[in-house]
């Protein structure tokens, strides 16, 4: 086992922990199946968890949040809060900044939330960037300068362009 998998396993732990003390909803169980990882939740109502999953963050892709109430199941992962049995959105999650910005080679240096690369370019073809797409994906931008990654949800626009909310320069998609 590497210092990597102890370090995040137990951070794992801790959230877990945390989130089982939140208020009408209770912890029931950690399933993982095929490398996807989903703690599973009961709530009284749906009302009850679209609150707890509006509150928790989900920073990681292939993790997940469920819970199982009496009106229908409802989950969350890295982009969204969703109906469990017909899988359609129901809002983004929303993304709180961290106390203070933090550069890194796989995270959005504002949220701290994992930024995933886009396909590879097709050469000769310019690719509209539509933003709405890129939220639903987790796909986002990278500033070469500050070598720090940014989520779609945290970067600002001059004009049609994402800048980097560091340095102030024009960014580009984050590619695999
Ligand atoms: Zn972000
Ligand atoms: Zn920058």
């Amino acid at each position: 086992m590497s210092i990597f998998t102890r370090l995040f396993g137990k951070k794992d732990d801790e959230e877990t922990k945390t989130r089982r003390q939140a208020k009408g909803v209770r912890f029931r169980e950690v399933e993982t199946t095929n490398g996807n990882r989903y703690e599973v939740f009961t709530a009284t109502s749906r009302d009850t968890a679209l609150e707890f999953l509006r509150a928790e963050d989900v920073k990681e892709e292939r993790s997940y949040l469920v819970v199982e109430t009496p009106d229908g199941s409802f989950g969350k992962d890295l982009v969204m809060i969703f109906d469990e049995k017909t899988s359609e959105m129901i809002e983004f999650g929303e993304r709180k900044p961290l106390p203070q910005l933090k550069k890194s080679k796989a995270h959005c240096a504002r949220c701290g939330y994992a930024v995933l690369p886009a396909g590879r370019a097709v050469a000769g073809v310019t690719e509209m960037i539509v933003m709405e797409d890129l939220k639903k994906k987790g796909v986002g931008f990278s500033c070469q300068t500050c070598r720090t990654l940014w989520c779609p949800f945290c970067i600002s626009l001059q004009g049609a362009a994402p800048i980097c909310g560091i340095c102030g320069k024009v960014i580009k998609l984050l590619r695999a």
